[in-house]
């Protein structure tokens, strides 16, 4: 690629950022750094309507999150500035005027019940809906259909106005899709577009056009949603003579349900309990909170990871990538025509697979984190033990505590199959032995552990097999878990004899022969 990238991300603050836009955010990222370009953030914020509070700093926090930092952006800036829409507006409406006097689109005073009047009308003789388009527009409220002298009148009566594309009839638009090839589509599918709207805003069409060539966008990287509005925009394109800079396109293939039907939405994430956001959020018009991935203990690079591959694969089986080697690795041409589908439990697999391979002390730190907010102190050096132990087992950071608690704890229950099985005569004594063991030690390494049973065992001609569940169960509670010496090891001697004296004394009733 010889021209400089320059790719933006443009989503409207309209409500918390879905998963499949950060993956569209994500996307562009890695193109952008792929080919040492650029990456624009910028807030397509003109509907005035449907702006939400809070939804801005949102979508800045989920790219902060990510690592998915803009170059240009609102609040960083850049040479084609301002990057919000709501603070372009002089760029908007010079360049609907001179549409308007290359007879590319016209002035339409009809008012709303004009509008619904014809709606009616229209529908009723055709029985299609209605479109403003080269079939109606000789029947409405403009300047094509107005004199001069009328329309410049009613222009400066200050009369409510909008300004329509004039999309011609039995055209063809082609347009080349870096993901799906040519699209052809005819002009009659396309409706006279509101260009600017009679708040004197742009409409999406008009900024986005503007806006990607006024900032040299080389590279449009959105959502499928948006493929259909790509013929207009080139129309656009071509009527302000921008066609030679015109960007190329690539839309993304949808995020689908889980079952693979149907586009993935909100409401699954909370029928189903699990997020589709990235950060939390609290909806200040329906007063609900969604989860978020950050607080359900995803860790951003796990999550990034997991969010390249729905869509996008290497070619090859390599599935563990860092945010850089994404960078290096990713290519359009690899992503699917087809929608990928959400699947939560591999969201989950890459989780594990970045917490296995954290250093210990930042899974102590997670450890100390849960510690801290349930109030519980941890002796000495352990977490760092303790959270190496629990490393394999893992999938959220706080399971290291939710899954460890024995650690901390005694049992305040014993697994009632394992006490059923096999809490023998045989194998209490063997406990009491080892408990009594124990106690004439001060520290205890796994092997003398082991060594220290396996003497007790002999003694009382005891298989190992036999017994390791029922100290399993004394000293944890639990029918299985990470290595029991290990355990022994980390919880101390005069811990485990005490532990292994308790569950006797409570365990009395369940002795079998
Ligand atoms: N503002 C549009 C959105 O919210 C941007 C679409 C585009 O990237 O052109 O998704």
């Amino acid at each position: 690629m010889n021209k400089h990238v320059r790719v933006r991300f443009a989503p409207s603050p309209t409500g918390p950022l879905h998963i499949g836009g950060l993956r569209t955010a994500l996307y562009n990222f890695l193109f952008a750094r792929k080919h040492q370009g650029t990456f624009v953030l910028r807030i397509e914020d003109t509907d005035r309507s449907r702006y939400v509070p809070g939804a801005e700093e949102y979508i800045i926090n989920s790219l902060e999150w990510c690592g998915l930092i803009p170059d240009e952006s609102p609040d960083r800036g850049g040479d084609f500035g301002p990057y919000r829409q709501s603070e372009r507006k002089e760029h908007y409406a010079g360049f609907a005027r001179e549409l308007v006097e290359n007879g590319h689109a016209y002035y339409a005073f009809d008012t709303p019940e004009e509008l619904e009047k014809a709606r009616k009308r229209l529908h009723n003789d055709k029985g299609i809906p209605f479109q403003y388009n080269a079939f109606t527009r000789p029947q409405m409220k403009n300047s094509l259909t107005m004199s001069e002298e009328e329309t410049t009148a009613l222009l400066a009566s200050q009369a409510p106005f909008v300004v329509r594309l004039k999309v011609p009839e039995n055209e063809k638009v082609e347009l080349h899709d870096l993901i799906r090839g040519i699209v052809t589509v005819r002009t009659e599918e396309i409706d006279d577009k509101i260009l600017m709207k009679s708040d004197g805003m742009p409409t999406y069409h008009m900024a986005n056009v503007v806006d990607d060539h006024l900032m040299q966008i080389t590279h449009v990287i959105r959502g499928e949603e948006w493929l259909p509005s790509t013929p207009l925009h080139v129309l656009i394109y071509q009527y302000l003579g921008w066609e030679n800079t015109m960007p190329e396109f690539a839309h993304l293939p949808l995020l689908l349900k889980p079952e693979g039907k149907g586009k993935l939405s909100k409401r699954d994430g909370l029928k189903h309990g699990y997020p589709v956001f990235p950060l939390e959020w609290d909806d200040p018009q329906s007063g609900e909170t969604l989860t978020g991935f950050k607080e359900s203990g995803y860790l951003p690079d796990a999550f990034i990871n997991f969010l390249a591959l729905l869509g996008w694969n290497p070619g090859t089986e390599q599935e563990i990538f860092s945010l850089e080697e994404l960078s290096q690795a990713f290519s359009i041409d690899r992503i699917g025509k087809g929608g990928a589908k959400f699947d939560i439990n591999k969201a989950k697999w890459f989780n594990q697979q970045y917490l296995k391979i954290k250093s210990t002390q930042e899974l102590a730190g997670y450890l100390n984190a849960s510690l801290t907010s349930e109030g519980v102190e941890f002796p000495g050096d352990k977490a760092g033990q303790v959270a190496d132990v629990m490393r394999d087992r893992i999938t959220f950071p706080d399971d290291i505590w939710l899954k460890g608690q024995f650690f901390l704890k005694q049992p305040a229950e014993y697994n009632e199959k394992v006490v059923r099985e096999k809490w023998t005569r045989e194998n209490v004594q063997v406990l009491s032995d080892y408990a009594g063991a124990l106690t004439k030690l001060e520290t205890v390494s796994e092997e003398k552990a082991k060594g220290t049973l396996e003497a007790i065992l002999e003694l009382n001609k005891v298989a190992i097999g036999k017994v390791m569940q029922a100290l399993r169960v004394a000293l944890t509670g639990e029918g299985g878990g990470p290595d029991l010496m290990r355990i022994i090891s980390i919880l101390g001697p005069s811990e485990c004899s005490n532990r292994l004296r308790t569950a006797i004394e409570i365990l009395d009733d369940h002795v079998k022969d």
